[in-house]
Order: C-alpha cells, then structure tokens, then sequence
C-alpha cells in the first residue's frame, strides 16, 4: 500500500515504540519516591527535554496533555498570567482555518470569539488583523503554524509583532509544522505553542502545550493530583510520552534532510498531477507551504468516489477536511479562502511523510490517470 495520509497520522517510528516497550516493561508512577518511582521519572523528564528541544524551549515550559486538541483547550483561556501579574484576556481571535479544536475557543465565550479572515492562499489577513485587535484591550490570538489540509504556512513572526504591540498574547498550534519546518518558539514569538505526538511518529493520544515561562493559565481544565505543576492531574502516561520524547527526537534530527526529499517527492506529485490533469486546482500553491502537502480538486471529481478508488488500488489518500467520524464534510479552510463549494467538495488531500518513497509517487500517479478520467466520464454532466 501506498500511504499518503501523514497529516492525519504518521507510523510509529521504531524509536518511538521502543522506548513504548522499556516504559511500559519496567512501570513506576512517576510521581514515587522509590527506585521504580524514580526510574518513571526520569523516563519522563528524559522526554520533557525532547520535546522542548523541539521547539527551542526550557524543558520546565513544557506542559504534557492527551494531545493537541487537549493543548489548544487548555491554552486558550481568559485567565492567563503573564509576567508575575494577572493579565486577564478579553477577545479571543482566531483564524478562519483554524484546527476545530482551537475553532472552538477553549474557555471562552461565544461572544468573545472574533474570526480573522483569510486571504484566497488562505493566509492571515494583517491589515484585518491589526483593525480588530484594536477593538480589544488584552487580545489572545490563536493561529496556526501551518494549515492541516493546505499545508499552507503563516507568517508567524510578523503576526507575533502585531500582537504584541497591541498588547495581546499569541497562541500557535504548531501540529502539522513542527518537525517538517523551523518552529523555534522564541523565533516565532509565540507565547504559547501546542503540539502533537502523532504527527511526528510518537503514539496517539499524547501532546503538549508549550508555554513561555512567565505565562500561567490559572484555570487548568483537570484538577486533582498536581501532576504537571498543577496543569494537568492525573498518573502521567509515561509509556506515551516516552514514545513521544523519542518521535520529537527524531522528527528534529531528520528533518532537514527530510523535508529536502518530501518536497522533491511533493514536487513530482503536483507536476505529474497537473502534466495529466490540467484542469487540477492546487489549494495555496502561491503561498508558502509545507514540504509533504499538496490539495488538490479536479472539476467534477467527487472526493468521496475518488478515495474510494484510490483505496482501492491500495492508495491512502484523504478529502480536504479532516473527516472525524469517518463523514465527509464541506471544508471550512477552503470556504474561507472562497473556494466555490463544488470544486471544494472534489478536494483531494495528499500527505508525505519520512517513509514516502519514490516508488509510491509513481503508484499513485499511475493511478491518477486511471481513476480520474474513468471518474469523469461517468460523472459527465458534473465534469461537462
Ligand atoms: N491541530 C491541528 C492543526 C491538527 O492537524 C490536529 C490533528 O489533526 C490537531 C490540532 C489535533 O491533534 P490531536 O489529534 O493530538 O488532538
């Protein structure tokens, strides 16, 4: 089988499981004061430094939650602390192609969510930015580092400057950018950064809100034990996060080289896709990208009949949206890039990753051919 669904999850890498299989072999809560307690512990720290190596941070920044989604909830919160002093924030604004969980607001209310549009590459509209972060006083902002179905990259930096002199705080879910780009937190100027084990070849349900020191969210979302300095309670899953430590290990001593080679994959793609189809509309290709994402619509071409074929030729391919529940929905990222709704439904997403190799590109655009033109032939009155 050819894979080419990365931005949903990537395979375990073989460090990542091993250091699994040592965790989860020798046990200990880390939270013990006796050898085995302290053996956990140190499994645990072990992967706090990984993953803060990640992003350029001090291990004690690092916060570990069940994941992203858990990440995005805990950072965004009106009750945050900054400096030493409350620093209570007043609007959350995030933007139109957010991640539904940072989407949702976290902590805030409805009311106090503003959305900030896009332009038609799907990147952040900075005059728009900078006009309605006028309207708050202590503004949180939350935009991706890279989009999860574009691939699309936002200026993080220069949104990080418009922030901060509008006295705001910056909030970055950096899943799908970390270990495929740079993504230094202080580079960035992000006050806050989430992350994502399983998009960098460690386990599902592991993740992390990274957090500049001086920054405090005085709500956390589960109370109890005090395990991660009170953020998160809980026995920590340290089997989990060891794999995770180990993924970010990886993912940050490969990715260099890595990203060189998806992109040269990536680039091979898009132009045997667009030598066949011409008609292909790339999602964002103007913009600055990922290495391993290309989204793609062919007019006429249902998504959903052309996953299934192409599964069917033992090719793992994705529709724009993430589809959660296995359903299929209209793309809110393509919506707010003003992308006609049909041609938005046909949208076809192709993700690399490490282990792509040359020989599953030329598997699926051997495929291409054959299952795009019989696809448009009998849908001729949609193609026509
Ligand atoms: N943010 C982005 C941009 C994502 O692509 C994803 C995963 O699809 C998430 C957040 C959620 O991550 P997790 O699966 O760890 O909750």
């Amino acid at each position: 089988r050819a894979y080419f669904d990365w931005n949903a999850t990537a395979p375990l890498r073989a460090v990542a499981r091993d250091a699994m299989v040592e965790a989860l072999a020798e046990g200990g809560n880390a939270s013990s004061v006796h050898a085995e307690g302290r053996a956990a512990r140190g499994r645990l720290e072990k992967a706090r430094a990984q993953v803060a190596a990640l992003v350029g941070a001090d291990a004690k920044s690092v916060i570990f939650t069940s994941g992203a989604t858990e990440a995005n909830a805990l950072a965004l919160t009106p009750a945050l602390e900054a400096g030493g002093r409350k620093a209570p924030r007043d609007r959350l604004f995030v933007s139109a192609v957010e991640h539904p969980s940072v989407l949702a607001g976290g902590r805030f209310a409805p009311e106090q969510i503003d959305t900030l549009p896009v332009d038609a590459n799907g990147l952040v509209d900075l005059d728009a930015l900078t006009a309605m972060l006028a309207k708050a006083e202590r503004p949180l902002v939350s935009v991706l580092l890279a989009n999860n179905e574009t691939g699309v990259i936002q200026p993080i930096r220069v949104i990080a400057d418009i922030v901060h002199a509008a006295n705001g705080l910056l909030h970055v879910d950096a899943v799908q950018g970390a270990g495929r780009i740079p993504c230094d937190m202080a580079a960035l100027g992000a006050d806050l950064l989430s992350l994502s084990s399983h998009k960098l070849g460690g386990p599902q349900g592991a993740g992390a809100l990274v957090r500049r020191s001086d920054i405090h969210m005085a709500d956390p979302l589960i109370r109890g034990g005090g395990q991660e300095r009170g953020y998160r309670a809980g026995t920590e899953n340290v089997p989990a996060l060891a794999g995770f430590g180990a993924a970010a290990e990886a993912a940050r001593t490969a990715r260099e080289g890595d990203s060189v080679r998806m992109a040269a994959l990536r680039d091979r793609l898009e132009d045997g896709i667009t030598a066949a189809t011409p008609e292909a509309v790339i999602f964002g290709a103007a913009a600055p990208r990922l290495p391993n994402t290309s989204l793609v619509a062919v007019p006429g071409l249902k998504a959903e009949t052309a996953l299934i074929a192409f599964d069917l030729k033992g090719i793992a391919l994705s529709s724009g949206s993430a589809c959660s529940s296995g359903k299929v929905q209209a793309s809110h990222v393509l919506a707010a890039m003003g992308v006609e709704p049909a041609l938005a439904s046909g949208a076809l997403r192709i993700s690399l990753g490490w282990e792509t190799a040359e020989t599953d590109v030329e598997k699926l655009l051997t495929a291409w051919n054959t299952v795009v033109s019989t696809l448009l032939k009998r849908q001729p009155n949609i193609a026509a």
